[in-house]
């Protein structure tokens, strides 16, 4: 990094742009200098493009060839410790530079001059003549003093129309004036009392308090059973944060929980805080990017990529539901937001707060290692406790293939709905159907493109691929043997379920939250209400409702198929199951009422679902901690997985074999190379998956490695190589 910050007009610069060229270009200071870290437009080509300043230029070419930056951006310039961060993730992650600028410039129009917007307060003249419309104007703006409205915000609250408005203009009754369209977020205020907590949580929120106020980087894991007010509790750290005059950031894993946290903010800081996510506008996003740049925003509620807003005082991450697998990023940027939420705090001296029920075991172990503080929320607030956990054995049911729900399950279902309780019933699985087999020549009908089974999804009446999202109608006909009418369903998806819940429960009132039914956040967001507000007796949902949600009267849970997680070759199975289980119990009896969750099982002894059973976690991380050591896998040792990808297998094959016989650089650091092989997922799209897999001690220098490893083969352009450090999934 360049010890200058600032460059006169004329002193070269390097900059840093969002477009696919993996390294800065050099460009002369325009007119008044401009900063280290400032955004510019820059001309490229015939463009011109967003960049930001990324040190002093490199020169060693002819100067007058040199172009001159455009434009200096009216925002907040890009903070040191930011391109820090944003440098370390690109190494980390072997991401070019400019895509995790791209990461760090995601909202709309930044190189537009701030937009503006017409707004509408009270002038000092009285209209001509008065009407009803015109003195219900006059009294709205009377009632908010001096506060200015937008044309509609105005006529909607004096219930008139907008020409009543625009009519006391020209009179003088009525100012018209341009401001800027993206306005600070309101102010929380931080003194306001939050609830009064019991001993437990007063003495972790204490303890979160005091380490957001020493502002100096540390990491707590709190941990604490769904429903032991993990979220009250680092409240309190958020109230200390905005107290020092920092800001405030809230990861939360899934879109729907945003509205139920958005209220608890308001009720706790009498004002809602600003919100980033896929689900937001983009005006919204703008705004939100400008303003937590110019301080106008005290706390941020977002998705992971919310971590690469221009912070200016970050002094607290909180990582809800930190286990979450949704928190790695999947496609483009391959990073775990937990960790790097960990690396962001390091850079600006922030606390973070790592808030689970069921701790990732890096959480785990981290804790373990010194790394992390751990505090602990035993019991559930108030009378809730934790629900008591038996294993139904489907052995000793006998269930025809057609019904998923044993006779015990359906007894206790029956009598929640006697007593006016709520039962859930949990299948991990969308659809109707997994697998639809013709029963005339046993063909499974399969994605054309994918090497995945179709799921047949009854609602919207098509097969479905879960790859690459491909449908087709349900054929009449098999389509390889031609027979009609011989296409039968295998398996239960939650439609399904629903199909047999409804037949048996014919009186009862049935839900079924799963992510492919609901066409918007909104609509989702409404049935997650109406379930919380006691409109249902059966919920039947898929992992979406393990999430976090709070149904009161929910007491019983009955897990479809705890076998589910279980199959499969993932080196976190044990602990994804595990905290699945733990997660979906966790939904019932969340108030007085004491919940029961059964779970159905072919092998009530596997370890996983006795440690589930007995509720024995401590054992349960020990055990899983131990067999990762021995195993030397994460995190006791680290992996990179690559996939290769392409449309002809032979190519694909040749290049992962290429890279198998020139594995040297990784032997140098003590790696062992795996593959090439056929991911499980052998095709997507069309195009053919190869796995190679990199595993290597902790300690291990894996990203040099990695990177002279694959620098040794040129890819032709239809293949991808695609890096993937620290891997949660492997298909
Ligand atoms: P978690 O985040 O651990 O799941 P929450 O913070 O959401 O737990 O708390 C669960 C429920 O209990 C919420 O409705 C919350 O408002 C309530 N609650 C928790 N602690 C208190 C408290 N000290 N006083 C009043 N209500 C509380
Ligand atoms: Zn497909």
């Amino acid at each position: 990094m360049s010890q200058t910050h600032f460059f006169p007009e004329g002193t070269l610069v390097a900059v840093l742009t969002c477009e696919p060229i993996d390294r800065s270009l050099d460009y002369k200071a325009p007119a008044g200098g401009c900063e280290v870290g400032a955004f510019v437009e820059v001309p490229l080509g015939p463009r011109k493009v967003l960049g930001c300043v990324w040190g002093a230029g490199k020169g060693g070419f002819d100067l007058s060839k040199a172009r001159s930056v455009s434009n200096v951006l009216d925002v907040a310039p890009m903070r040191d410790e930011m391109r820090l961060f944003l440098e370390k993730v690109a190494d980390y992650t072997l991401t070019p530079r400019a895509a995790m600028l791209r990461l760090a410039t995601r909202a709309p129009g930044l190189m537009n001059p701030p937009s503006m917007q017409k707004v509408y307060r009270r002038g000092a003249g009285r209209p001509t003549r008065e009407t009803e419309a015109r003195t219900r104007v006059l009294g709205v703006l009377e009632e908010y003093g001096g506060l200015s409205f937008t044309l509609k915000e105005l006529a909607d609250a004096a219930g008139v129309t907008p020409s009543v408005i625009k009519g006391l203009v020209p009179q003088g009754v009525i100012f018209e004036e341009d401001t800027p369209r993206d306005l600070p977020y309101g102010r929380l205020d931080p003194a306001q009392a939050g609830k009064e907590l019991s001993g437990a949580q007063d003495a972790a929120a204490r303890a979160l308090r005091g380490a957001v106020a020493a502002q100096a980087y540390s990491t707590t894991l709190l941990k604490g059973v769904t429903g032991s007010g993990k979220t009250e509790v680092y409240l309190e750290a958020v109230a200390e944060c905005l107290a020092q005059g920092r800001q405030a950031l809230v990861l939360l894993p899934e879109i729907a929980l945003t509205a139920e946290f958005l209220t608890r903010v308001e009720e706790r800081f009498g004002a809602k805080p600003a919100e980033w996510h896929s689900g937001v506008t983009m005006t919204e996003r703008r705004r939100v990017w400008k303003m937590v740049g110019a301080g106008g925003a005290q706390m941020v509620i977002g998705a992971r990529s919310a971590l690469y807003l221009p912070f200016q005082n970050l002094g607290l991450i909180v990582v809800d539901e930190e286990h979450d697998q949704s928190y790695k990023q999947e496609d483009g940027v391959l990073y775990s937001a937990r960790d790097m939420a960990v690396l962001r705090a390091t850079f600006c001296s922030a606390t973070v707060v790592l808030a689970s029920a069921t701790p990732s075991l890096e959480s785990w172990a981290n804790v373990e290692a010194g790394k992390y503080t751990r505090l602990d929320l035993e019991s559930r607030f108030g009378p809730a406790v934790m629900p008591d956990m038996h294993a139904l054995d489907l052995r000793s049911e006998k269930l025809p293939a057609t019904r998923f729900v044993s006779d015990a399950l359906a007894r206790a279902v029956t009598k929640r709905i006697g007593l006016g309780e709520q039962s859930l019933l949990f299948l991990n699985r969308r659809g109707y159907a997994p697998v639809t087999i013709c029963r005339a020549c046993g063909h499974q009908i399969a994605c054309d493109h994918c090497d995945a089974r179709m799921v047949e999804h009854r609602f919207l009446k098509r097969l479905v691929c879960h790859q690459c999202g491909e449908t087709k109608p349900m054929p009449e006909a098999c389509p390889s043997c031609q027979v009609e009418g011989r296409l039968a369903p295998v398996g239960p998806g939650v439609e399904r379920l629903a199909e047999e819940v409804t037949e048996r429960f014919p009186d009862a009132k049935v839900s079924v939250l799963s992510s492919d039914l609901f066409g918007s956040a909104r609509a989702l967001k409404a049935a997650i209400r109406d379930i919380a507000e006691g409109d249902t007796d059966i919920v039947i949902g898929t992992q979406l409702v393990a999430k976090g949600h709070n149904f009161p009267n929910l007491t019983l849970v009955g897990v479809i198929d705890a076998d589910l997680g279980l199959q499969g070759s993932d080196l976190r199975a044990a602990e994804r199951t595990f905290q699945l289980m733990r997660q979906v119990a966790g939904r019932a009896g969340r108030s007085e009422k004491k919940g029961v969750a059964l779970l159905q099982t072919y092998q009530p002894e596997h370890p996983v679902i006795r440690a589930i059973i007995a509720g024995d976690e401590e054992g349960f991380w020990r055990a899983e901690a131990a067999e990762r050591k021995m195993a030397g896998v994460p995190p006791y040792g680290r992996m990179a997985g690559i996939i290769l990808s392409g449309p002809d297998l032979a190519q694909v094959m040749d290049i992962g074999n290429a890279l198998a016989r020139r594995a040297g650089p990784l032997h140098q650091v003590g790696a062992q190379l795996f593959g090439p092989a056929p991911a499980p997922i052998a095709r997507v799209r069309g195009r053919h998956r190869i796995r190679l897999l990199i595993k290597a001690e902790k300690t291990a220098p894996i990203q040099r490695a990695v990177s002279a490893w694959v620098g040794q083969v040129k890819l032709p352009g239809s293949v991808r190589l695609q890096i993937d450090i620290d891997p949660q999934s492997f298909w």
